[in-house]
């Protein structure tokens, strides 16, 4: 029926709370349901991310809210998947390492890689658990934004095996028509870690911009956030 969340998906909900209530935040061991957000029948209802885990108490609480005779203050979606992510962040950081990546022409050797050809590092920074890792590269030449670069490596499908103080030097290339251009050259990298109960963690995206004359790049950590 259009809506029911999958076996999979509420095997995932229920590690990544750990069993807990995501709105009073109590251990619930079996007392616990995977309750709609918005409720079943909708598009895209049977979707994780419209899943909550619940207690029993808190699940009849919010649907009670009546529209007609308000009282009080609704759980709106938006407030109750920003509890649920606190409540998963909660019982997941812990699988989740300090993970560092660069943008950089420099090669092992001593030589430099030239555009179109760039170089990306990312490096497993932690002890223990190994993680998966998608990469994103989006290309901005001056105000135009020239999309995520079209290797089969750097796409949200694709994941990297990091493991425990393991690095991979990537790279990947930009379009043809940034070569001979002199204007503004910026690519924005997003990262995002999964880890080992398959949870996406996000990290804030970074620009880097290239200096033409030196071959180089420098960091710009407060990209645009397109
Ligand atoms: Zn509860």
């Amino acid at each position: 029926m259009t809506g029911d969340f999958s076996e999979d998906d509420k095997i995932k909900c229920l590690l990544w709370c750990n069993r807990h209530c995501c709105l009073c935040g109590k251990a619930c061991g079996t007392n616990i349901e995977i309750a709609h957000i918005i409720p079943k029948g909708k598009d895209e209802s049977g979707d994780i991310d419209n899943a909550i885990p619940l207690c029993f108490d808190c699940h009849s609480e919010i649907g009670r809210y009546n529209e007609k005779h308000p009282k009080g203050n609704k759980y709106r979606p938006r407030e109750l998947k920003a509890r649920r992510e606190q409540i998963y962040e909660e019982y997941t950081r812990h699988l989740v390492p300090p993970i560092w990546f660069d943008i950089t022409q420099d090669l092992p050797n001593g030589q430099q890689r030239h555009l179109p050809d760039v170089g990306l590092n990312i490096n497993h920074r932690g002890d223990s658990l190994p993680v998966k890792v998608s990469v994103g590269v989006q290309v901005f030449l001056g105000d135009k934004d020239l999309g995520i670069v079209k290797t089969s490596q750097y796409t949200d499908e694709r994941l990297w095996n990091l493991n425990p103080r393991f690095g991979v030097r990537g790279h990947f290339s930009v379009p043809d028509e940034v070569v001979e251009s002199n204007e503004h050259l910026e690519l924005k990298v997003k990262v995002t870690v999964i880890d080992q109960y398959e949870r996406k963690h996000q990290l804030l995206p970074l620009g880097w911009v290239h200096m033409r004359n030196r071959n180089s790049w420098y960091l710009e950590p407060c990209g645009n956030d397109t």
